[in-house]
C-alpha cells in the first residue's frame, strides 16, 4: 500500500508576509496521515525551508531547468533546488506546457535533471477539454508519460505522476472520482510495463480538489493523493485535504 501524498502548488501567489502566516499554520499542524509538501515560487524557497524544517511538510519548486548550469539567464537548476533542500519539483505543469510551449521531451529532460540531484519530479500530464471531447484523453496522457518513461529508463520508478485534466484546473469543475480513476488505472498500467516499481508509485490527481471532494477522490484504488492549487493557499483547506488521506 502506497502512502497518500498531498502537494500544494502555490503557483505565482504569495508574499513574504502572507507566506509567513500560511507556513506557520502548516507548522502548527502536527503529525499527518499523509505525506505532504508545498511547491513554492523560487524566491520563497529559503523561507519555506526555514519554516518547514522538522515539520510534517516537505517543500519543493514548480519547475527547473534541464541544464545543470551555464548561460541560461533567468533559469533555475536542479542543483540549486537541492541546495535549498527541495524534496520535489513539479515538471510539465499544463500552464508551462501551454504558456511556455514545453514539449514532452523537454519535460522529460527536466525530470531527468531533477532525479540526477536526488529530487523527486512530479510529472504532470492531462488532456484539454477539446481533447477529451474528441476522445483523445488516453492517447494524450500516454504520449506525455511515454516521453518521460523512455528518457528516465530504469529511474522511472523514482518519480511521482500527477494527472491534471486541463479543464478541471482552476475551474471548480473536478473530474469525477470515476473519471479520474479510469485515467489513473491507464497510467499505472503504462508504468507497470516500464518499471517493477509501478505498484509503489504515487499517482496524484489535480484539478479543483477541495476539502469536500478529496475524500472520495483519494478513496479510489489508483488515486494516491492530490496536487492542489487554489485550496493550498488557505491553511485550513489545505490541512483538511492532507487529513482526507
Ligand atoms: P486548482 O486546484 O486551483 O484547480 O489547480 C490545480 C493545479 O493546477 C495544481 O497543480
Amino acid at each position: 500500500s502506497r502512502r497518500t501524498l498531498v502537494v500544494g502548488n502555490w503557483k505565482m501567489h504569495g508574499s513574504h508576509a502572507a507566506n509567513e502566516q500560511l507556513l506557520e499554520a502548516l507548522k502548527a499542524a502536527g503529525p499527518l496521515p499523509a505525506d505532504a509538501a508545498v511547491c513554492v515560487p523560487f524566491p520563497y524557497l529559503a523561507q519555506a525551508a526555514e519554516r518547514l524544517a522538522r515539520t510534517a511538510f516537505a517543500w519543493g519548486a514548480q519547475d527547473c531547468s534541464q541544464h545543470e548550469q551555464g548561460a541560461y539567464t533567468g533559469e533555475v537548476s536542479a542543483p540549486m533546488l537541492a541546495d535549498f533542500g527541495c524534496r520535489y519539483v513539479i515538471v510539465g505543469h499544463s500552464e508551462r506546457r501551454a504558456l511556455h510551449a514545453e514539449s514532452d521531451q523537454l519535460v522529460a529532460d527536466k525530470a531527468k535533471a531533477a532525479l540526477a540531484k536526488g529530487i523527486t519530479p512530479i510529472v504532470c500530464v492531462g488532456e484539454t477539454l477539446a481533447q477529451r471531447e474528441a476522445g483523445e484523453t488516453e492517447a494524450v496522457v500516454k504520449r506525455q508519460l511515454s516521453a518521460v518513461i523512455h528518457t528516465l529508463a530504469h529511474c522511472a520508478g523514482e518519480m511521482v505522476v500527477a494527472y491534471e485534466p486541463v479543464w478541471a484546473i482552476g475551474t471548480g469543475r473536478t473530474a469525477s472520482p470515476e473519471q479520474a480513476q479510469q485515467v489513473h488505472a491507464l497510467l499505472r498500467a503504462q508504468l507497470a510495463a516500464a518499471t517493477p516499481r509501478a505498484a509503489q508509485m504515487q499517482i496524484l490527481y489535480g484539478g479543483s480538489v477541495k476539502p469536500d471532494n478529496a475524500v472520495e477522490l483519494f478513496a479510489k484504488a489508483d488515486i494516491d493523493g492530490g496536487l492542489i492549487g487554489g485550496a493550498s493557499l488557505k491553511a485550513a483547506d489545505f490541512l483538511a485535504i492532507c487529513r482526507a488521506a
